[in-house]
């Protein structure tokens, strides 16, 4: 919740990490509840007709919202693939840049065991296997929720990509045979695995951006 903490992440102490209830959108109702904008939800722009003096956005839904400005924080992903149509199109320095900026993947898949087997331990596992054909889970946070034990696995890149293409029962037998490479299976009791999918999302279609070889400005 601070930039300034975000710089200096060794003062983080992992006793600070506090898990939001109900996740990071209770967050930001509390702070909506204090602005006097009216938000409107689950509405997906299509088209921002910016040619005119009142500029018009447009719905999937056929609605028209008329205004005097836009901030737009629309996904990388989504520009990309532009799936919303601007009139005039966005000038040309911008859309070389939407199109030179990488759009990374990096995924998580959520794990809930009956007991954890990490004990009283907490923060991050390292799973090191050399040369092993399964470099694709190569790192876990033990999330701080006392009641569910869960663990938190990160997944980028090929190994992203190639977990998204499988279903979560496939996952949880492929991380399962996984486990069993550093457990024996009296010491864990995998329950459910959860991938989330920001590729695949239609309103992200990507995890974030990044300067790659060739990115102009
Ligand atoms: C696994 C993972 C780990 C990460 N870890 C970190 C981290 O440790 N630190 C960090 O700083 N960042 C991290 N990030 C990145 C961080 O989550 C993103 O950079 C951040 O959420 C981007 O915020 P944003 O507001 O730009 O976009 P978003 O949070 O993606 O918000 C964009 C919004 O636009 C909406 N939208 C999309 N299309 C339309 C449309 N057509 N019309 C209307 N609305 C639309 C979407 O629904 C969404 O609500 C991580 C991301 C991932 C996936």
């Amino acid at each position: 919740m601070s930039a300034k903490a975000y710089i200096e992440e060794e003062d983080i102490r992992e006793d600070d990490l506090i898990p939001l209830g109900g996740g990071y959108s209770n967050l930001f109702f509390k702070l909506f509840q204090s602005c006097k904008a009216q938000f409107i939800y689950k509405t997906r722009v299509v088209a921002i007709d910016l040619s005119g003096p009142i500029i018009i956005l447009r719905t999937q839904d056929n609605k028209i919202y008329k205004t005097k400005r836009v901030i737009s924080s629309i996904p990388l992903g989504i520009l990309q693939r532009n799936l919303i149509q601007f009139n005039p199109p966005l000038p040309e320095p911008y859309q070389r840049a939407i199109a030179s900026i990488g759009n990374g993947i990096a995924n998580k898949i959520y794990c809930s065991f009956k007991e954890p087997f990490w004990g009283k331990r907490k923060g991050w596992i390292n799973f090191v296997l050399k040369g092993h054909k399964y470099n694709k889970y190569p790192v876990a946070f033990i999330y701080p929720e006392p009641k569910n034990h869960i663990l938190v696995v990160f997944v980028a890149g090929k190994g992203s990509y190639e977990l998204g293409q499988m279903s979560d029962e496939q996952i949880y037998k492929d991380f399962d045979e996984f486990l069993s490479l550093f457990l024996d299976d009296e010491e864990y009791d995998l329950e459910q695995v959860k991938l989330t999918r920001w590729h695949l999302d239609e309103h992200t279609f990507g995890s974030y951006s990044y300067y790659k070889v060739g990115t102009q400005k």
